[in-house]
């Protein structure tokens, strides 16, 4: 292995750090127990309280809890009707889930490239790409920055188009002084445990229109009905139940309701913990011309989900897995994101290939992501502010020492 050698000197830390962890503190554990001992096990008052907490953390008018972010875009999709033959517009510099909710309906996911500084899908992208076929575009709120939603919105609304808002990073985020969540046509939320806030899996669709609410309802279980006004035909008693449209079973357990309440009680300070450390991260990396800062946007008042630290190949010597061996050789483990949606082997299978979306691509080849949670102690943000310094500047092209 030709691991950098960095400057002879032992690992700034002798033990490890890694990107993201959960935080679980007594009031979570306490909260499943209590389910544990209750009558319902899920669809029971969790689910109900879970879905209120959301609205009014976010202002959002309704919120449908389900299993997980993935299923919450594939039942944003359906709401939205998409359909066979109808194309997606959304960003390569995301989790695959967010282009694959459109395979699911049997759509044509477009790839529209990024803001070379936000890292953003770019709008004046996504107006080039909209054609006839185009019904919707999933925009990823990228590291918990908020999209261009005003751009964004207006161009949807002005082509009879949906937009739907993977905000899977975004909780906590305000963008023009309003909680994201509560102003796309839908927001989804993700709550796998390296999300801000966790039940393990989890999930949840935002949206302020009554009509996506009751579809999302729908799709959540089955496709099936008790209402009377859904159902087509008389019922033959009090059993009686349609299922009227094609649904899954997407449902959230009332166990993870529970804990997921518990842990959005601690959003505000996870919060203001994640806003501290990027504070500190972007005065140390500032200066350093080996080094890209994301450039943040006045309109966003941002609770950061990823750190994301850009080389400057024109500073360096080294690549971007020659400085990620070398923070690992610190005992700093980090992870990217993401690798393009489109590199994919199933992707490439559907014809899709590299040259796309150029700017993308080259973040790709140049961006890290930092150890970037609520538990950090500050003396494992200095660790990794020292680690990142020393490798940077000891390979800064005019230091001429030996990689
Ligand atoms: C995590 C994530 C998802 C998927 O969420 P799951 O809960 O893991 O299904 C979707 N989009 C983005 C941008 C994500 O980061």
């Amino acid at each position: 292995m030709d691991k950098p050698a960095i400057s002879g000197g032992s690992p700034i830390r002798d033990k490890k750090i890694y990107y993201g962890h959960q935080y679980i503190d007594e009031a979570d554990i306490q909260a499943v127990v209590d389910v544990l001992r209750s009558d319902y096990l899920t669809c029971g008052p969790k689910i109900e309280e879970l879905e209120k907490k959301l609205c009014e953390i976010t202002g959002a008018k309704y919120a449908v809890a389900c299993s997980n972010g993935t299923a919450a875009l594939h039942m944003a999709c359906l709401a939205a009707e998409i359909k066979e033959d109808d194309e997606v517009i959304t960003t390569p510099i995301t989790f695959a889930a967010s282009a694959n909710c459109a395979l699911y309906c049997g759509a044509k996911p477009v790839f529209a490239d990024i803001n070379e500084e936000t890292y953003n899908i770019d709008p004046e992208q996504v107006k080039k790409l909209t054609g006839e076929r185009t019904r919707a575009v999933v925009a990823v709120d990228f590291t918990g920055q908020s999209v261009e939603l005003d751009s964004l919105l207006a161009h949807c609304h002005a082509n009879n188009m949906v937009l739907i808002e993977d905000g899977a990073h975004v909780i906590g985020t305000r963008y023009k002084g309003r909680c994201n969540g509560s102003i796309a046509d839908m927001t989804t939320l993700s709550f796998h445990p390296v999300k801000t806030v966790t039940c393990g899996e989890g999930g949840a669709v935002l949206t302020n229109s009554e009509e996506y609410y009751k579809k999302l309802l729908l799709y959540r279980t089955h496709g099936i009905t008790r209402d009377l006004w859904q159902m087509h035909h008389e019922p033959d008693g009090p059993w009686y139940y349609e299922q009227v449209v094609l649904g899954m079973n997407y449902r959230l357990t009332d166990m993870q309701a529970a804990l997921l309440i518990s842990q959005l009680d601690k959003l505000p300070v996870f919060s203001l913990r994640r806003k501290e450390i990027v504070k500190a991260y972007n005065e140390a990396f500032g200066k350093l011309p080996q080094l890209v800062v994301q450039k943040e946007i006045p309109e966003s008042d941002t609770t950061r989900h990823l750190y994301i630290l850009r080389l400057n190949p024109l500073r360096l010597r080294i690549n971007r897995k020659q400085f990620f061996e070398a923070l690992e050789a610190e005992n700093i483990c980090c992870n990217v994101h993401y690798i393009p949606t489109y590199y994919f082997p199933y992707y490439e299978k559907l014809g899709y290939r590299r040259g796309l979306c150029p700017k993308a691509e080259k973040l790709y080849e140049e961006i890290i992501s930092l150890p970037l949670y609520y538990a950090m102690s500050d003396q494992d943000v200095k660790d990794v502010i020292r680690a990142v310094t020393r490798i940077a500047e000891y390979f800064d092209v005019e230091n001429s020492n030996e990689a």
